[in-house]
């Protein structure tokens, strides 16, 4: 296979799943969290706060982007905040809110885990878990995480090239978990208008090299409320397979990250738009 970039061969032969030995690129699979696919003609919206911070804020949050059709609810209870003295998220407290709103709400959750310490108490409570783009390269963890049963959400290293990326997914398959979502959610870049440079590129670039559903975060991808939704629906258009984005009941008393947190009734219109331009792609938001 060509894909016209430089050290292609090299990076074809490293990117393919060892464990299966495959050749040529595996067929594109479907990565089931708790009876919601992703990587089908389907597009999945996975959309709540940035940080659990009480039972009233996750579950007015859970229950309208429920309503308004996200599939999957994220929330964290372990935050890798850049300041130490900022909210540092309510840790298992956090973790048991999620479980008790996915059951109330009957949407599965995903969040993030930080340290290997943390997996066996994350394990029990979510269905699918997030290695932040802090973690990317911490080979450690996702070896451990490769070794569990759930699925994985794998967000982009800020300053990783597409081709790290895919060896980071790799060392999760190679323990033998084939469950991984790949996020695209923004990169380091010169630019400082915005918070980071949202890569749409490495959708289709992520897309044609692996066999991996591709999501994108337009949250952290730009870290302005008002740029998610042109980002949102971009991505879409770009062929990614579902979004990752920030909701908040009120962002303006979020504890984390409310700059770029979508309100309910933005939220709720972004879905209505992010609909039609599904079905232009040939999707659909379900
Ligand atoms: C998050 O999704 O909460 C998060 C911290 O994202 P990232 O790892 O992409 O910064
Ligand atoms: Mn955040």
């Amino acid at each position: 296979m060509n894909t016209g970039i430089s050290g292609d061969q090299e990076l074809i032969e490293c990117y393919v799943p060892m464990k299966t030995n495959h050749k040529t690129k595996p067929e594109p699979i479907q990565v089931k969290v708790n009876g919601v696919e992703i990587g089908g003609r389907e597009v999945i919206i996975i959309a709540g706060p940035c940080a659990v911070e009480n039972m009233k804020q996750l579950l007015e949050t859970a229950v309208s982007v429920g309503k308004s059709h996200a599939k999957i609810l994220r929330g964290g209870a372990f935050k890798p905040r850049t300041s130490p003295y900022t909210f540092q998220g309510l840790g298992e407290e956090g973790l048991k809110m999620l479980r008790e709103i996915s059951i109330e709400t009957g949407l599965p959750v995903v969040t993030e885990v930080m340290d290997t310490r943390q997996i066996d108490v994350v394990c029990r409570y979510a269905d699918m878990l997030q290695v932040g783009s802090r973690n990317m390269q911490n080979y450690p963890l996702l070896k451990e995480v490769g070794k569990t049963n759930k699925p994985v959400l794998l967000k982009r290293g800020m300053m990783a090239t597409i081709e790290e990326f895919l060896l980071a997914a790799e060392y999760i398959l190679n323990q033998g978990n084939e469950q991984v979502v790949l996020c695209e959610r923004g990169i380091r870049t010169f630019e400082t208008t915005t918070r980071n440079t949202l890569d749409l590129s490495a959708v289709p670039m992520l897309k044609h090299l692996s066999h991996l559903p591709v999501i994108v975060d337009p949250s952290h991808g730009t870290g302005l409320r008002w740029m998610v939704p042109a980002m949102a629906k971009a991505a879409l258009a770009a062929g990614a397979d579902g979004l990752i984005m920030e909701v908040h009941y009120k962002p303006e008393e979020a504890l984390c990250d409310g700059q770029q947190s979508l309100d309910l009734n933005e939220f709720d219109q972004l879905m209505k738009d992010l609909r039609k331009v599904a079905l232009a792609v040939d999707r659909e938001i379900a």
